[in-house]
């Protein structure tokens, strides 16, 4: 997920149909696979001038558009000028709509002040000049992406800018890309810059993180391998990686939710799975290695993405995971993850008892977040036991998903809660999700997890949890947060 030009042909007076010849002869050199082969297939070249201030596209479609928009509101702010390819005339634009003729337009060539693009969101103020983030909601314009269509986005940067973006490569220099239709949960980052990157191999995938530059240095070997260490504690769940190739994006910041965290961490679901940590380098990263913000994002990736109704169940499993394979990868001890979990139970029963999970996730933050973030995890804790006491052991959470992701992900659409619940009731002999949603889903109030540690062999007196010898389900407790050895170590990833 990087591009590194290798050509130094571009100059600030570059001309797009200098190079489309040549994309023309590469896409039929190396047909890329798309879905079906019927797709109808977009072909966009997207070039940025040396100082990366100014983003030009050139768009052939498939058939004659005549609707061409952009996902932000504010992208006509950073439109400079726009016009069919073989046209003189501009196209004005109104509304956020460009004004197309009615019968259509196959070419347009348009060009966005990226450096006013780059500058909208807050977030990315502490980057180093030559360090740019602006997302593609904010200057991709384009036809809506369906079922049977898709875009292949060649990028052209100049000699030493690399690109950081959500979408699939195409091709080994990784300057071919592929945007097919997503659940569009945010807007995607896409960096440009001179900026770090590291490979990290995990069973199953090789994970390109973007290390951008921000005023002050981040500690980069740090951050490297906390993220090494969480990737193979994700990957040892079903013994690889959830997504073969995430963008993953590490963005030095002075300030986060109020400058009191030194790690904020998000999942975005737009063009590909995105996972962005932004990093205060002010503060102290001593604890980065328990820290769960890697831990719990990785953990999104193993679902779909899921409507607000039912986010629960996205953040519940999360919140499950990261405490789960945190202590099988003995970054936490087995005690500190029951800990963890019995204490957000609690806070997840304290937090708006009248409503239900259903519920409190429409409300989002106003209305129990912590109900919204602990429910799923009751009941993924409560998923797991059944399948393991079902099975005698060969079955559990872990292999139900392993089959989720072997058949579905990563998924292209928004799921709903139901449909997941039924999809992974089918991946399993025995089905424990259906029965949990109807009992809880729609239910106020929290699911019962006391009897259920209980037969766990978990005991809790003033706030503490112990661990204790005796409980029916002893066996499958220690199974849940067994030790496991890492399949790859953390290793030398000393960062240039
Ligand atoms: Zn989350």
């Amino acid at each position: 997920m990087r591009t590194n030009n290798q050509e130094n042909t571009l100059n600030k007076s570059i001309n797009s149909r200098y190079w489309l010849p040549a994309l023309a002869a590469s896409l039929l050199a190396a047909p890329p696979a798309f879905s079906g082969g019927s797709a109808a297939v977009h072909k966009y070249t997207i070039s940025v001038d040396y100082s990366m201030t100014r983003l030009w596209v050139e768009a052939r479609f498939a058939s004659p558009v005549t609707s061409f928009t952009a996902r932000s509101r504010a992208a006509g702010k950073f439109l400079i000028d726009v016009r069919g390819c073989n046209s003189d005339q501009s196209i004005r634009l109104r509304n956020n709509r460009m004004m197309l003729p009615e019968s259509g337009i196959r070419c347009i060539n348009y060009t966005v002040d990226l450096a006013k693009a780059s500058r909208f969101d807050r977030r990315y103020r502490d980057l180093a000049p030559d360090n740019i983030v602006a997302s593609p909601a904010l200057w991709l314009w384009r036809p809506e992406i369906t079922r049977h269509s898709e875009i292949l986005a060649r990028l052209r940067l100049p000699n030493d800018v690399r690109a950081s973006v959500p979408w699939q490569a195409l091709d080994s220099a990784e300057q071919t890309y592929r945007l097919t239709r997503s659940p569009e949960s945010a807007d995607a980052p896409v960096a440009f810059g001179k900026f770090d990157y590291r490979d990290i191999k995990v069973s199953g995938a090789t994970l390109t993180v973007s290390l951008l530059h921000g005023k002050k240095a981040i500690d980069q070997r740090a951050v490297l391998n906390w993220i090494q260490a969480n990737a193979n504690g994700i990957s040892q769940v079903y013994g690889r990686f959830p997504n073969p190739a995430p963008q993953i994006l590490v963005v030095p910041t002075s300030g986060v939710r109020g400058d009191t965290e030194a790690i904020y961490g998000e999942v975005i679901r737009n063009g590909g799975d995105t996972v962005q940590l932004f990093i205060n380098p002010e503060k102290s990263l001593k604890a980065l290695m328990s820290d769960p913000t890697v831990a719990h994002d990785f953990s999104h990736l193993m679902l779909p993405y899921l409507n607000l109704r039912n986010q629960w169940i996205s953040e519940g499993f999360a919140q499950y995971y990261q405490n789960v394979f945190l202590a099988r990868s003995g970054i936490y001890d087995a005690q500190h993850s029951w800990q963890k979990l019995y204490e957000g139970f609690e806070l997840g029963r304290r937090s708006r008892p009248e409503l239900s999970p259903n519920e409190a996730s429409e409300g989002g933050v106003r209305t129990g977040l912590m109900k919204m973030y602990w429910s799923g995890a009751a009941i993924a804790l409560m998923a797991d036991v059944e399948l393991r006491k079902h099975s005698v052991g060969t079955e559990s959470l872990d292999t139900v998903l392993g089959r989720l992701q072997r058949c579905c992900l990563p998924a292209n659409r928004m799921w709903s809660g139901i449909e997941l619940f039924e999809k992974l009731d089918s991946l399993s002999d025995d089905p424990v999700f259906m029965p949990l949603y109807r009992r809880y889903a729609d239910t106020a109030g929290f699911p019962n997890t006391t009897e259920l540690l209980a037969r766990l062999g978990l005991s809790a007196s003033n706030g503490k949890i112990r661990i204790r010898r005796n409980g029916e389900l002893t066996r499958i407790r220690a199974a849940i947060t067994q030790k496991q050895p890492p399949t790859i170590q953390p290793n030398r990833l000393a960062a240039r």
